[in-house]
């Protein structure tokens, strides 16, 4: 890097710091924020939670003038203003959700050059007042967010966005950023020749979103499964994808009888109802949220810990964009897809209707690939979108506990031979009601109990049956005849089976989900019990901040930055300012509240002789320095000997905290102290009773204490 660059790098770094509380920039960020600064086009296609913000946010700090953010979503740009000013930021949006008065008092923001960044929907920046507003000041940057909106051919095409074309006529001068998460290579190849971009720099980051672990089961027993998964994930939020509208209130229904914080959303319901639901799930009033595909777009909740699909999703696309809700801080997620045959009965009936069967078609067995899929499934996902992973993920359910396949030729045999003996008058149902040998009256009426394969697979359970069938049907080797009320027909596949002894292998899937949730339901150590118990404690300081400021909780801080406090124990301003996330006007605004509540709880834990690792020290100091307790007291409250307190204090000293300790010993007796240290040579000299005997028993024990601590600290 020349000194420019390195001169560019120092500065961005300080604001990341200052108005974000990161201390690195993330894969491609700073490269990106370079080209803009240099006043390049720039095309950033990053998959969510990547990091696309900070790549316009910083260049518009470092800018002089104005930076225009568009973007589509009216409550998204709230969303995402409001998160700015949370850390000190001047930004500030213009949407028809504004009334007059409120309009006026931001344009002249805007004109007094209060305002660094100015989000607008692409409807508002065509207006001819917003024009003339912004022709006659300095504009810096205008940033493009969602940017495949842009293109007919992605899923979100916005006919205001093709008007943005005229931007660079207007503005030839000032450069434009386009960030989008698409995949879509046809659309990412629009945006830069429908924005008339030149010459622009493109950045495609990679997909993969390692932070999500991916996992399929069969869709049985849903809701035992689902109530079972939400209880090992205690107030964690999550969005629970379902199929129709219908299902997403049935469902929302039976989990808040059992007990959880649940609300439901679909396209069906008035538009009023909708915010409000989205609104209680952003805010985290509710934990979970049953909802349509409607559900989502626009979503800007970094804290969303899992996505549970209760029906398949109809193609990959779909699949990876909905999952790709969770997680976006960066930190674990799960994403859990249930897939049964219903679901695939009722897609291939849409595919019969849709008009572009092949396609769908084709998307759709690529999906039911990655269901059944016998390697790993990041592998498989990233393939789709054509990328290349180079070794399994370690982090979906294949890999951590492979399915084994069998030689499952008698099994479909079995099941061929009944069918073909039924001669495609029955459903899936019956097929196995007949091979199970049951005793249900329709048996006997249509007289299928006296066909030969009658009970002949009366050791598999119904479910497993279900499993193979499903499998039989992916594999060609069964279809369905939609226009025969979903019959079970033989294929010329299956021909192979039945006469030719052609080997079909099969997986036992409950076998493997079996083992699968096992592995789940270890108990917690005390340790993580004590973490979970402090983090629920600082979520709930989130939350009622939150609410008193009217915000959604991760704008005031996200899970990693909770997590962290975890981890460290933040109990003052130094130790706060270093976790990530916190930014100078968080730090000011927050750091005391939590910091203290920190303290109470190691107290708290203390007192019922929970320890944490390193929290003993921590709550002497925390008496000391906060609360301003002498040693005295600290020694009466904790009913620790004089010796361990300080001992504390001066631990804490040695590790950078400061404390004034000429208030324990005086200059000449450090200089003392210090000296007969400096002529030890080895660790054992520099004991406190080897010490204390060389010092000819004239300096105590507290004292030497010090002085050790001094000569170590960092
Ligand atoms: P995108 O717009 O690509 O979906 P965001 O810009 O919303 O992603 O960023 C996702 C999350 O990552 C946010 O919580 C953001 O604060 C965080 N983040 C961004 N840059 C960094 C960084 N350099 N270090 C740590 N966290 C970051
Ligand atoms: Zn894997």
């Amino acid at each position: 890097m020349n000194s420019t660059a390195e001169n560019l790098k120092e500065n961005a770094l300080k604001i990341l710091k200052k108005y974000f509380g990161y201390d690195h920039f993330r894969t491609m960020q700073f490269e990106v924020i370079e080209k803009v600064v240099q006043k390049k086009d720039v095309v950033l296609i990053m998959p969510t939670g990547g990091g696309k913000s900070v790549c316009f946010q910083i260049p518009a700090l470092l800018f002089e003038g104005l930076t225009v953010v568009i973007s589509p979503l009216i409550a998204l740009m709230k969303d995402q203003v409001q998160g700015l000013r949370a850390n000190g930021i001047a930004a500030a949006f213009l949407n028809s959700s504004l009334s007059r008065d409120e309009e006026n008092d931001i344009v002249q923001d805007i004109v007094n050059k209060k305002v660094k960044l100015i989000y607008v929907s692409p409807e508002k920046l065509m207006t001819q007042d917003f024009y003339s507003l912004i022709k006659e000041l300095n504009i810096s940057l205008f940033a493009i967010d969602e940017a495949h909106c842009i293109s007919q051919w992605g899923h979100d095409f916005r006919p205001e966005y093709t008007k943005l074309k005229i931007l660079k006529e207007f503005f030839p001068h000032v450069p434009i950023i386009a960030l989008t998460a698409t995949a879509d290579k046809l659309t990412r190849e629009d945006i830069a020749d429908n924005l008339n971009l030149v010459e622009p720099e493109k950045f495609i980051a990679s997909f993969d979103r390692p932070n999500l672990k991916l996992e399929v089961r069969q869709g049985l027993k849903k809701f035992e499964q689902i109530i079972r998964f939400i209880d090992q994930r205690n107030g964690e939020s999550g969005i629970i994808y379902c199929l129709s509208r219908k299902s997403t209130e049935d469902l929302a229904g039976k989990l808040k009888k059992s007990g959880l914080k649940v609300t439901f959303y679909h396209a069906g319901m008035a538009s009023d109802a909708r915010s409000k639901a989205q609104d209680k799930f952003l805010k985290g009033k509710v934990d979970i949220i049953c909802a349509t595909i409607a559900f989502g777009m626009g979503i800007d909740k970094s804290n969303v810990r899992w996505v549970i699909h209760y029906n398949m999703p109809k193609n990959i696309e779909s699949f990876y964009q909905e999952i790709g809700r969770a997680g976006r801080d960066g930190l674990a997620a799960d994403t859990l897809l249930f897939y049964s045959f219903q679901d695939v009965i009722i897609y291939r009936k849409f595919l019969e209707e849709s008009g572009r069967k092949e396609i769908e078609e084709a998307k759709l067995n690529r999906m039911l690939e990655y269901c059944e899929g016998v390697s790993c499934r990041r592998r498989i996902l990233l393939a789709y979108f054509g990328e290349h992973l180079e070794n399994d993920c370690g982090n979906c359910d294949v890999c951590s506990n492979p399915p084994k396949r069998f030689d499952g030729t008698i099994i479909a045999q079995k099941a061929l031979s009944a069918l073909s003996r039924l001669q495609g008058n029955v459903g899936m149902n019956m097929l196995i009601n007949v091979l199970r040998g049951s005793q249900a009256r329709e048996i006997f009426e249509n007289k299928y109990h006296e066909i030969k394969t009658y009970g002949a697979g009366s050791d598999i359970s119904f479910q497993a049956w279900q499993q193979y069938i499903l499998q039989l049907l992916n594999h060609g080797y069964i279809e369905i005849a939609y226009n025969k009320g979903n019959t079970l027909q033989l294929t010329e596949a299956s021909q192979d089976v039945l006469y030719k002894k052609k080997q079909v292998k099969m997986v036992n899937f409950s076998e493997v989900e079996q083992k699968q949730e096992a592995k789940v339901v270890a108990t917690l150590t005390v340790k993580e019990q004590l973490e979970m118990e402090l983090f629920s404690l600082l979520n709930e300081k989130r939350k009622e901040l939150a609410e008193k400021e009217n915000l959604a909780p991760h704008l005031i801080f996200s899970d990693v930055s909770l997590r962290e406090m975890v981890e460290k124990l933040p109990i003052d301003g130094a130790d706060f300012k270093t976790i990530q996330g916190v930014s100078k006007e968080k730090l000011v605004k927050y750091g005391l509240e939590f910091s203290h509540a920190i303290g109470l709880f190691i107290e708290e834990k203390l007192s019922q002789k929970k320890n944490i690792v390193g929290s003993s020290p921590k709550l002497t100091y925390f008496y000391f320095s906060i609360q301003k307790l002498s040693v005295q007291q600290i020694i009466k409250k904790r009913g620790l000997g004089s010796l361990t307190v300080i001992g504390h204090l001066a631990l804490m000293y040695e590790n950078g905290k400061n404390i004034d300790i000429h208030k324990f010993i005086t200059p000449e007796e450090l200089e003392t102290i210090l000296s007969v240290i400096n002529t030890c040579k080895t660790e054992e000299e520099l004991t406190l009773k080897s010490l204390y005997f060389k010092l000819e028993e004239k300096i105590d024990y507290e004292k030497i204490k010090w002085a050790l601590a001094h000569h170590a600290r960092k």
